[in-house]
């Protein structure tokens, strides 16, 4: 007789509670009418204050955060984004929208972001943006990058969708660009099911991008129906936002609870010679939202190795992002040495905040088991 499966483990999953659930029916029930903007509004500012930054506007995805403020900053037809190449194609597709080129540069070999010695030689008379987007939570290089666009005069973007509880010298991840962007979708850490947040600090670019947000109609513009510009439609329902209320009155449970589950991991993977997981410098505090074991060449572990191993302890582990320039819509550049490689020893590990100290000894347990198996 075939022995049971192990309960499932899955990746991610919400953490919702009593007061989400309450927060979202009190929407569905009064959230119209006058108060149709109530919960946004209280979202924005729960946000604003969390992160430090003067202005932050709800939308419906961080994809959508991205696109509104690139618009804004006038990215168009020819010019070129920097970024690194390992990546979600959320944070290249807006580029791509507005007709501008994606740049795909190599990955530090440590933080698996940016590499910024590569960054000053890829400028070009079209670059008209770099984007740092913080990996998994780890940090990007923000002085060397913001060092770099200042000199250049090239505006430096956060893409921090996945750096919610991450921070730099005492500055949160998405508050020290040009403009930040996060995401709400349901595998983060703070979750509305889908949203995202536009967050920046320079209110001509607020302006900009809220006009933007309301389908091209200025808060200036008193004539009804009366669009200045062609926009988006990108916002948050207030339904969404009551949910993003209760996370944020509990942000500080959601982050700490995944670094929790990160230092569990590290704690316990830390002897193994040649893997290595998500790192947190000097001065830095990684959000974590997606631990990550990277296996040295040396050791011989692959990803489909993992993989089957994962597969078999029913275990929903995921893969290392492939390079963007790898996908067929876009022109290879295998010369992006770390990029192209790292996915293929790689995996990123269960993480949810109702994670078991027992499940995540199952998941330990399987890492630890292909380790010993090849090394
Ligand atoms: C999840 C994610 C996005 C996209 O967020 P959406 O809200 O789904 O648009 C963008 N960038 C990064 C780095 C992400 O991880």
């Amino acid at each position: 007789m075939a022995l049971a499966a192990p309960p499932r483990i899955l990746y991610t999953k919400p953490s919702v509670t009593e007061l989400e659930v309450r927060y979202a029916a009190d929407a569905a029930a009064n959230g119209w009418g006058e108060h149709c903007y109530d919960y946004i509004n209280r979202f924005e500012a729960a946000f604003k204050e969390h992160l430090g930054t003067p202005y932050a506007i709800a939308t419906s995805s961080c994809t959508g955060a991205l696109h509104m403020g690139m618009a804004a900053l006038g990215i168009g037809p020819g010019d070129e984004v920097i970024m690194a190449d390992t990546n979600w194609i959320a944070s290249a597709a807006p580029i791509v929208h507005l007709g501008a080129r994606p740049v795909f540069l190599d990955i530090r070999s440590d933080s698996w972001c940016l590499d910024p010695d590569l960054v000053e030689a890829a400028i070009t008379p079209r670059t008209k943006a770099i984007l740092a987007v913080h990996l998994y939570g780890n940090m990007c290089d923000m002085e060397r990058l913001l060092t770099i666009g200042e000199a250049h005069g090239i505006p430096v973007i956060e893409d921090a969708a996945e750096a919610i509880g991450s921070e730099y010298y005492g500055k949160r991840a998405g508050s020290m660009g040009r403009f930040g962007a996060f995401s709400f979708h349901g595998t983060k850490t703070v979750t509305t099911g889908e949203g995202g947040m536009f967050v920046t600090s320079d209110p001509a670019l607020y302006e900009k991008v809220l006009t933007l947000s309301n389908h091209g109609r200025s808060r200036q513009q008193k004539k009804q129906f009366w669009p200045n510009a062609v926009g988006f439609k990108y916002k948050m329902s207030n339904i969404q936002a009551a949910l993003g209320c209760a996370q944020m009155e509990r942000i500080d449970e959601l982050t700490r609870r995944k670094r929790q589950i990160f230092h569990y991991y590290r704690d316990r993977l830390q002897d193994l010679s040649g893997v290595r997981m998500n790192p947190e410098p000097t001065n830095v505090v990684n959000g974590a939202w997606m631990p990550t074991v990277v296996f040295d060449e040396g050791t011989g572990v692959t990803r489909d190795m993992l993989s089957l191993a994962f597969a078999t302890q029913n275990i929903d582990a995921r893969v290392f992002f492939y390079p963007l320039s790898s996908l067929p819509m876009f022109d290879e550049v295998p010369g992006n040495r770390h990029a192209w490689d790292t996915p293929s020893r790689a995996m990123n590990l269960p993480s949810y905040h109702d994670l078991t100290d027992d499940e995540q000894d199952r998941v330990i347990g399987t890492v630890r088991r292909v380790f010993d198996e090849q090394c």
